[in-house]
This record gives structure tokens, C-alpha cells and sequence, in this order.
């Protein structure tokens, strides 16, 4: 199912709509501009005086009025920590399936580490146990990679499985460097 990005007037991506939530904004008149080829159109319903057949054209990206906000936080959870390590082991380099990687933390919770962008990696479970309580040096087990927090387009990308090629396009000319999930 195609889903439709939405920016706020700044340009900072503010999620995926629906198809239908997309013509509802622009039924509403909250669509400023749209960006990137048209979709094929959606047809609404015959209107009873002229016989013509309601119809709209989306864009894959669509700019809404609405507030906009300064902040992002992005929102941590397995599914979009894995995308962001390629769904890699960040100790051993072994790509694996998401079923079988786990979160790990570089420091360790109980080491006074936290749960966000910055101290957590994907791992396998093999090193997830060896690792246990100890951070990479005194495990001897360097990480293969900076573990980063994504910036709003990075984010957005690695929330959505499938993402349209204007879409890409949009994202990731924002990323704040070289993504290896970025083609
Ligand atoms: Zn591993």
C-alpha cells in the first residue's frame, strides 16, 4: 500500500498518510504544495448535476498547513533500530534476520548507559550474552560502527518498509551523511 509523506510548511517530514487521509487534507484545503510525479487517480463519485466523475491526483509528498515544530525526537523501537544497522550484528558484522538480533546497550543499563539513540546497537544474541555486563573495551569488543540517533528524514525512511523513489529522493538528500541503507 502506497503511503503519502507528509512536511509541515518548512519542509521537515511529519509522517506517512494514507491514501485516504491524503485526499481528506486535500479535501479539507490543508495541502499547500506537493512534490515528486503524480500518482494514478483516485475517482470519487459522479456528481448528480453535471455526470462528471470526481476524480484527484496525488503526489507522493504533500506539504500541510499546521504548526510547525522545532523539535524531533525519534522515536526508538527494534524495528527502526535494526533498519538503521542494516540488520547487522554491530560486534560481529553477522547480518541476520530481526527475529534473531536483540537491543543492546553499549553501556549497559546498569551501568548507568540509557535507553536511546546513541547507546544502543543491534546484536546477536551470542554477543548480546558475551558482552553481558561490561562496556565494548572491557569486553574487548569494539563496535563496527557509531551508534547514531537519525535525524527526521532518516528516521522517516527507516519507519516505512517501502518507500516511493520521490520519496527517497527527499529524504535522503537530508541525511546527515552516507547511509549505507540509502541506494
Ligand atoms: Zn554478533
Amino acid at each position: 500500500m502506497q503511503s503519502i509523506l507528509k512536511l509541515d510548511l518548512a519542509g521537515q517530514p511529519r509522517g506517512w498518510l494514507t491514501i485516504q487521509e491524503a485526499v481528506t487534507a486535500y479535501a479539507r484545503g490543508d495541502v499547500m504544495y506537493g512534490i515528486g510525479n503524480a500518482l494514478a487517480p483516485i475517482f470519487g463519485g459522479i456528481q448528480r448535476l453535471t455526470g462528471v466523475q470526481s476524480s484527484i491526483t496525488l503526489q507522493p509528498i504533500i506539504a500541510t498547513v499546521g504548526r510547525i515544530h522545532n523539535g524531533f525526537t525519534p522515536p526508538l523501537c527494534n524495528r527502526t533500530l535494526f533498519r538503521r544497522d542494516n540488520h547487522a550484528c554491530l560486534y560481529c558484522g553477522k547480518p541476520l534476520r530481526r527475529s534473531a538480533l536483540t537491543r543492546d546497550h553499549v553501556i549497559p543499563l546498569s551501568r548507568g548507559g540509557r535507553d536511546r539513540w546513541e547507546n544502543v546497537v543491534a546484536a546477536c544474541k551470542r554477543c548480546n550474552w558475551q558482552k553481558d555486563n561490561k562496556t565494548p573495551e572491557e569486553a574487548s569488543m569494539p563496535l563496527l560502527a557509531v551508534p547514531f540517533r537519525p535525524n527526521p528524514c532518516e528516521w522517516h525512511f527507516l519507519a516505512k518498509e517501502r518507500v516511493l523513489a520521490d520519496q527517497m529522493a527527499y529524504l535522503s538528500k537530508r541525511f546527515s551523511a552516507r547511509r549505507a541503507w540509502a541506494h
